[in-house]
């Protein structure tokens, strides 16, 4: 092969990688690499393209920004494009920005700046109110997540100054507080939790509900003015400072320097503080204050000449692992924890780290007393790289064949990677299901989180979920940190839950591969706990939304005497049984409906919502089981594949009227 040949096959292995990586990235949202190694991909297919030019190809993700729009927002074009931003990796490449930077335009001065790990928005303001606010997208053109930005509160929809336009740029973020709490709560019901803070901020925005995104703790750091009318500015922190005036949250901190070695400090300085913030970075910007400069210097198809972005490496320690944990889930799932020797990594002291499972021991064959290598995926949350070396008389680790709390015997059923223990009565399943039985999106009981359930199954008051409407005041008060005043407002929880829907019993109940969702659905179409009880599995695989998995999970725990017994004690202390929210029509009965375009006067959420309280069901796509496209203006794709299948496609008021409600 000649040199080319090899050049060109690499080329193009890399670019297929980088495209698939791409769009798990950008399109779902679930990454399976690290940042840090798309770019070192992405930078060795410069590399090649630079040596060889005739190998770019218009496609070549060297060329274009980001991931695609989706189809199920409506489109919007940006007028300034949004661009991407140079990497450098080295204090060198920093040095040689700055070198470029001076042949254009002498004297500058640079601001440096934390960059973001999150998602980048643009945000309208037509006379000082919030129009619209859109996804970067492949930075030409984006998409119309206005409503789900609304629900931001960084996000001012009025600003201090009337301008007649103004269009910014900012960065969506997902706090690391509510990062923990989201991913804690995903483990909790067993979904696959996000795997970092930008991701999980990227999948909150992204989403056809607004109310999901109200509830995801997002927040917003404004860094640039994209177009403004109204007020003349010459430079950068100028412009910050400006933003700030008008109630933006801006870029937390950023500081402005003549100097590169100065500029290079500061760099040092962020590296040195990011694990000590509360939100994610994954590099600082350093970018030319002046405009006229920025002007002079001007962009490349896909980033601006006069910014870099300075990528930090992720941080890596090497240290001892002690020992392995074995903990005992809800569902009886045993999850391995590696207990290491205290390491400092990214910002704080990590003692732990999750082993995910059995085959993730094997593949890496990590053994008691090894010597390892560890970092935070994503930055947050620790993991164990891989083995440096074993102790010379270490043996392979075998997970134990016991469970660690009762001792029956665990199994690994066939095509899990999970081992399980099947003892219904085993303590720290019991624990668990208590802790889930309370949570916020369970029968939400304030005041029993972990640390006090605990204490509860500890001096043996509680043994099930149903052994806490028997609770009394005075049981509790003599309880360590209790006293009268908590104890009190403990039971009038215990008691207040009692009036819950059915949907959130039915999910307080834990039954696997039944969410917060599928309980809803339960609810809705059942009615009482007594129906569905009785309800047989082929019932509930009917239901839209269903799947046979859900259906047979649900039919075999409502068979077991356990779950009748528990339901009768339940019911015997008064807890609900009854759905509140029957559904208030049923004249979408059956009816499938997909939304497109912008409705005149319904946001999305609201028309969905209609449908669904009239037994309707929104789905995304358009198929031969669509009953009606509901279509507003710019409607694309979606109502193109109705007028091929030859559904009916209904204007905002044909539904009104279909709902017995005037527009
Ligand atoms: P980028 O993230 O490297 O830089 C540009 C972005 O930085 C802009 O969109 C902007 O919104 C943001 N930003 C944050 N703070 C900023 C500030 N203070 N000033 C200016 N901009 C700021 O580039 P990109 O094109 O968005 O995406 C590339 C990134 O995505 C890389 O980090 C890459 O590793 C990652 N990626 C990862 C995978 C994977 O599989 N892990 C796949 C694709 C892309």
């Amino acid at each position: 092969m000649t040199e080319l040949e090899t050049a060109q096959k690499r080329a193009e292995q890399l670019r297929e990688q980088l495209h698939y990586h791409s769009k798990r990235y950008y399109e779902d949202d679930a990454p399976e690499i690290e940042d840090y190694e798309y770019d070192q991909m992405l930078r060795e297919l410069e590399k090649l393209e630079a040596a060889h030019p005739e190998l770019v190809t218009p496609d070549s993700p060297t060329q274009r920004v980001g991931g695609r729009a989706d189809a199920q927002f409506a489109p919007v074009t940006h007028t300034v494009v949004m661009e991407s931003l140079q990497d450098g990796f080295s204090e060198d490449e920093v040095r040689d920005f700055d070198r470029r930077v001076r042949e254009a335009a002498p004297n500058p001065q640079y601001v440096v700046e934390p960059k973001i790990d999150g998602l980048s928005v643009s945000l309208e303001y037509e006379n000082g109110l919030f129009v619209r606010g859109s996804t970067r997208g492949d930075g030409q053109v984006g998409e119309d997540i206005t409503v789900n930005l609304r629900t931001i509160r960084a996000i001012p929809l009025r600003i201090k100054q009337a301008l007649p336009f103004l269009e910014v740029r900012g960065e969506v973020y997902m706090p690391r507080e509510s990062f923990l709490k989201l991913t804690e709560q995903q483990e909790l019901r067993e979904e696959k939790p996000f795997k970092n803070p930008r991701n999980a901020a990227a999948g909150s925005l992204r989403q056809k509900d607004a109310r999901v995104t109200a509830s995801r703790g997002l927040s917003i750091f404004v860094f640039n003015i994209q177009q403004i009318e109204g007020k003349t500015l010459s430079g950068h922190q100028e412009s910050l400072d400006y933003l700030k005036t008008l109630g933006f949250q801006t870029i937390p901190f950023y500081s402005r320097y003549d100097d590169i070695e100065a500029v290079i400090g500061e760099v040092r300085r962020i590296g040195e503080i990011r694990g000590t913030l509360p939100f994610d970075i994954d590099g600082a910007v350093v970018k030319v204050d002046r405009f006229t400069q920025r002007k002079t210097l001007g962009s490349t198809s896909k980033f601006p000449k006069w910014a870099l972005a300075y990528k930090y490496p992720p941080e890596e320690k090497q240290t001892k692992l002690i020992d392995i944990e074995i903990n005992v889930g809800r569902t009886g799932v045993l999850t391995p924890t590696a207990v290491l020797e205290p390491v400092l990594l990214a910002g704080s002291t990590v003692s732990r780290a999750t082993l995910y499972n059995e085959d993730m021991i094997r593949e890496k064959d990590i053994r008691l007393g090894d010597t390892v290598i560890v970092r935070k995926a994503g930055d947050i949350i620790p993991e164990v790289v891989s083995v440096v070396s074993h102790l010379p008389e270490a043996l392979p680790y075998a997970m134990p064949k016991v469970c660690p709390s009762c001792g029956a015997p665990v199994h690994r059923e066939e095509g899990e990677a999970a081992l399980r223990c099947n003892n219904a009565e085993c303590p720290a399943q019991l624990m668990r299901i208590l802790i889930h039985f309370c949570s916020r999106d369970a029968m939400d009981i304030e005041g029993l989180g972990p640390a006090v359930v605990e204490l509860l199954v500890g001096q043996g008051l509680v043994r099930t979920p149903a052994d806490l409407y028997r609770l009394r005041a005075e049981e509790l008060e003599p309880l360590e940190r209790m006293g009268k005043k908590s104890a009190e407002n403990l039971i009038g929880a215990i008691e207040r839950s009692k009036q819950n829907d059915l949907s959130r019993l039915i999910f307080a109940l834990g039954i696997r591969h039944i969410g917060q969702k599928a309980a809803k659905l339960l609810a809705l179409r059942f009615g009482t706990m007594e129906a569905l009880a009785r309800a047989e599995e082929g019932e509930m695989e009917a239901i839209d939304g269903f799947g046979a998995i859900m259906a047979q999970s649900a039919a075999s725990f409502f068979a077991l005497p356990q779950t009748a017994g528990l339901l009768d004690e339940l019911r015997g202390y008064g807890v609900n049984m009854e759905s509140l929210e029957k559904p208030q029509s049923d004249v979408l009965a059956g009816k499938t409906f997909v939304l497109t375009g912008t409705l005149p006067s319904l946001t999305r959420a609201q028309a969905s919502a209609m449908i669904e309280k009239s037994g309707g069901k929104v789905s995304s796509s358009v198929s031969k089981k669509t009953s009606f496209v509901l279509a507003g203006e710019e409607a694309g794709s979606k109502l193109k594949k109705a007028n091929d299948l030859g559904i009916p496609v209904i204007t905002e008021e044909q539904f009104m009227d279909m709902m017995g409600e005037k527009v």
